[in-house]
């Protein structure tokens, strides 16, 4: 068994592959096999054979393959970001970040093998216990198509440190740059069986994988649905889970507010990735003081966005990632304005036109006086459309940012200590952000409340979640 089942092998008919689309042109540009269940059986029982050894080792030799492996990542960041924004659509700038992102995630991973530390509890003459925390064996980790590489990072890093083996399941419309960092772990001597790729449906070869007796835990990110169903699928054996079932972040900015400060960060909040990221801000709050003024301000810097494809010069927007993304928020906004939910100061539709017409192009777009129950504020919009409501005060901004059946994160946007107090001690989030929203650093646990999940990733205390405890007691 191959480390990366990457699809070298000629295939036996065509629907043997899915073809990945360039979001921008339309274009196919590589497809990958459409696995199947004796491919996940192949790649869980070569993650199973790699586990004894691969477990054995120091956390510091694994360490030193992750910070090789960000070395190659570094090493080849043009390319693959070249890579990520073909398949993707982002904006090479952005998809430059991130894969420099993964690269960090490895080298902060590397930086503290050693941990998770045991302990030695003294019972007196019952005798003492040494605790350690020891590998878990095989796990998953299904990765969506919005940050496929940061997210490959995310659970790739902490889990094989920790000493298990893994077997990934990328997005089908983004497998491309996950099976090339894969190749670089492998070219900075990670062994035979530790990592595995296999492509496919999630409706059958992500369930399959997570329905493998032998998978010990899935980590999953993507829609809230699929991780019922991956929850419901996973019960029969006790798996452990974390799943990142995304979000709809409320941004609250007060009258006191540094407010050009402020437009930026919803700019850039809400259009990064043309909005397709689970903490991007998906709801903004105007204190009514700074409503108009705010707004007026906001339009012209989205209407000054260029949207285009990500790989020419210049473009701060791309497309959506699939026909299906645009067709859910075309769907939405107009379902939105055909109810008079809410009223358009810019965009509202798709791009077409020169440039525009085979790709999945949609306006930045802004939609004010959203009333309270509309689909656009209780759902989460994975694109870039940002509905804005007016509040009198700090109580009504608070109470309309918990009215959300997710909490991952939220920002509030002030100088006043007092404000930063409430926000944080009542607003259900896992992550507050005080004047800044969207930066999720590798030091720091990543994760939300109510639907938006079960767990933490990132930070020290993500090695928890791929390790357990194992008690020696000495009974003197
Ligand atoms: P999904 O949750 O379906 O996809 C995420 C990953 O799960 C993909 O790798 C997918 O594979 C896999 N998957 C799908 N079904 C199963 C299953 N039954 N068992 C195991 N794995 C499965 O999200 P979508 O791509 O359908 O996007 C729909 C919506 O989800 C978006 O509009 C957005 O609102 C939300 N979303 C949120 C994300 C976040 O970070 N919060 C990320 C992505 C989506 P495959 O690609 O082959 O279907």
């Amino acid at each position: 068994m191959d480390m990366i089942i990457n699809g070298t092998a000629a295939p036996a008919a065509d629907e043997t592959w899915i073809e990945v689309t360039n979001p921008a042109t339309g274009e196919c540009i590589d497809r990958v096999p459409r696995g199947s269940k004796e491919e996940v059986n192949a790649a869980v029982e070569a993650a199973d054979a790699a586990f004894g050894e691969w477990s054995k080792k120091t956390t510091r030799d694994r360490g030193l393959i992750l910070y090789r492996a960000a070395e190659l990542i570094r090493r080849d960041h043009k390319a693959l970001a070249a890579l990520l924004t073909r398949e993707q659509g982002k904006p090479i700038r952005e998809s430059t970040d991130e894969v420099r992102g993964c690269a960090n995630i490895f080298e902060y991973y590397a930086s503290i093998a050693g941990l998770p530390a045991g302990e030695m509890v003294t019972l007196g003459k019952a005798g003492d216990c040494l605790v350690t925390r020891v590998p878990l064996g095989v796990c998953a980790a299904i990765i969506p198509w919005n940050m496929p590489v940061l997210i490959m990072g995310w659970k790739v890093g902490p889990a094989i440190l920790a000493g298990n083996t893994l077997v990934l399941k990328p997005a089908s419309t983004t497998p491309l740059t996950n099976l090339r960092i894969a190749g670089l772990m492998q070219e900075a001597g990670l062994p035979q069986g530790v990592l595995n790729v296999v492509t496919g449906p999630g409706e059958t070869t992500g369930a399959a994988l997570v329905q493998h007796p032998r998978v010990k835990k899935i980590s999953f990110t993507g829609d809230c649905a699929t991780g019922h169903r991956i929850r419901e699928m996973a019960q029969d054996h006790l798996k452990i889970l974390t799943l990142e079932l995304g979000g709809s972040d409320p941004m609250i900015v007060m009258a006191d507010a540094d407010i050009p400060k402020a437009v930026e960060g919803a700019l850039r909040g809400r259009f990064y990735n043309a909005g397709q990221i689970c903490t991007a801000v998906k709801r903004l709050y105007l204190h009514e003081k700074i409503a108009e003024e705010f707004l007026r301000l906001l339009t012209a810097k989205a209407e000054s966005l260029t949207v285009g494809n990500g790989l020419l010069p210049g473009t701060d927007m791309g497309p959506l990632n699939s026909a299906e993304q645009l067709g859910r928020i075309s769907s939405v906004v107009s379902e939105t304005i055909g109810r008079e939910e809410g009223v358009i100061r810019t965009g509202g539709c798709p791009l077409t036109g020169s440039g525009y017409s085979h790709g999945f192009f949609y306006k930045p777009t802004l939609i004010a006086d959203v009333v309270p129950d509309a689909a656009l504020l209780t759902n989460e919009i994975f694109g870039p459309v940002l509905p804005v409501v007016t509040v009198p005060d700090l109580d009504a901004a608070i109470r309309e940012a918990n009215r959300s059946k997710y909490g991952l994160g939220a920002s509030v946007w002030t100088k006043d200590i007092s404000t930063v107090k409430r926000v944080y001690d009542e607003v259900n989030a896992g992550i507050i952000w005080v004047n800044r929203h969207l930066i999720v650093p590798p030091e720091v646990p990543f994760g939300g409340t109510n639907e938006s999940g079960i767990g933490r990733e990132n930070g020290s205390k993500a090695l928890d979640s791929y390790t357990q405890s194992k008690t020696l007691y000495l009974g003197w």
